[in-house]
């Protein structure tokens, strides 16, 4: 395979943590015999200070013409006074969303046992770390639904209302995600989370998904969770998932839950997955490290790369189709880590080394 990657470092701490990742993506894609062109492009602060805006033409091009996008983060103080609409994530990120219709959000919660105090959660309930993946539909459902108002009732009371709205197509294409997601994990099981005691929308939900998986992956176990209740077993027993798939509004609130269980952003990856497939016939997507620009920490080789390089490890997965040298990527992080290598982020006020060591320990892995 000769993989295009359109590759956009963006602000901050997003330009050293791309230089630490891309040594290890290039190594473990020789090693697997596979060729690697990527090309980088201003996005961000970076694109208004290079071009005059936030996703320049030529960056917006090479993402056309790639297999895939892997970002870094963008934003800052730099560039507060500049008008909202053209802030470096509102005039970039969401365009890119839009342009290549990103429908799927995966996000991958991982606290490794040896990390366990980084996670609010008692130790105790936390053993074996946390290693699942949140699947979260993105584009529709009732951020987008119409009818959206709110209006004033003769008797001159307001009343507001939103619209939660999915179809079969999309919920179709959402569960093949997961499905993917689920066979390159050992447990290759799907927890679908929905409201069907109440909403009609659930229902749908779960007669699609059931049924898509039973017909395409007989392979994958599917269970089910009232979303009330698996917001409480997020806490109780989060080893009990592997892979947790949800609408928008559900997502929303349970990603962030399992992000925070998990302990340290700069640990955290993500995958927005297209509508648009790329050469290979594999879904067009853009990878990222959940968290930001992290300027208070920028330009002194503090921050953790390892979001930035397991971000890399998902674009391999699911973009590529490239399960075994994604898993030798992640098999890497955790072996560093494990050996007691540390940033600051992760450190506890213990020994912590810098963004180069950490990814020259995970390079040497490779
Ligand atoms: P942030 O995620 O950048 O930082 C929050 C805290 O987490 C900071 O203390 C930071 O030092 C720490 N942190 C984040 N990533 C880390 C890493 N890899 N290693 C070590 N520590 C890490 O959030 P913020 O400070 O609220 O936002 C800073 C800027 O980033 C803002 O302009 C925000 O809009 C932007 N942002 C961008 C994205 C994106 O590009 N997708 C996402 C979130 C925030």
């Amino acid at each position: 395979m000769n993989l295009k990657i359109a590759v956009l470092p963006g602000d901050y701490i997003g330009p050293e943590v791309m230089d630490a990742a891309l040594p290890v993506l290039e190594k473990t894609l020789k090693k697997h015999g596979h060729a690697l062109e990527c090309s980088v492009h201003p996005v961000g602060g970076a694109g208004i200070d290079a071009c005059g805006k936030a996703l320049p033409d030529e960056t917006l091009a090479a993402c056309d013409a790639a297999d895939a996008i892997l970002f870094g983060s963008v934003g800052g103080p730099k560039w507060k006074d500049v008008p909202r609409d053209e802030q470096p994530e509102r005039g970039a990120l969401l365009p890119l969303r839009k342009h290549f219709e990103l429908f799927a959000n995966v996000r991958p919660g991982l606290l490794l046992p040896s990390l366990a105090q980084a996670s609010p959660l008692a130790p105790a309930r936390i053993p074996d770390g946390i290693d699942m993946v949140c699947i979260r539909e993105l584009t529709g459902g009732i951020y987008f639904g119409r009818p959206k108002q709110t209006t004033t009732l003769p008797n001159g009371e307001l009343e507001a209302v939103d619209t939660m709205r999915y179809r079969t197509s999309e919920i179709e294409r959402i569960t093949d995600v997961a499905v993917a997601a689920a066979r390159a994990r050992k447990r290759r099981t799907i927890c679908l989370v929905d409201k069907s005691n109440v909403l009609e929308t659930s229902v749908l939900w779960n007669k699609i998904v059931s049924e898509r998986v039973a017909k395409t992956a007989p392979d994958v176990a599917l269970t089910h969770l009232l979303v009330d209740n698996a917001a409480m077993q997020l806490v109780a027993n989060p080893g009990q998932f592997d892979v947790l798939l949800t609408e928008n509004m559900f997502g929303d609130i349970l990603s962030d839950e399992m992000a925070v269980i998990c302990g340290s952003l700069g640990m955290l990856a993500s995958a927005s997955i297209g509508a648009k497939k790329n050469r290979f016939g594999f879904p067009f997507g853009l990878y990222e490290p959940s968290g930001g620009s992290a300027p208070d920490i920028a330009g002194q080789d503090k921050a953790n790369p390892c979001a930035q390089i397991l971000s890399a490890a998902l674009m391999l997965r699911y973009s590529f189709g490239l399960n075994e040298a994604a898993a030798e990527i992640e098999a890497a992080v955790r072996s560093a880590i494990d050996a007691g290598t540390r940033t600051a982020d992760i450190a506890f006020g213990g020994d912590a080394v810098g963004t180069g060591k950490m990814a020259a320990e995970i390079l040497a892995r490779i």
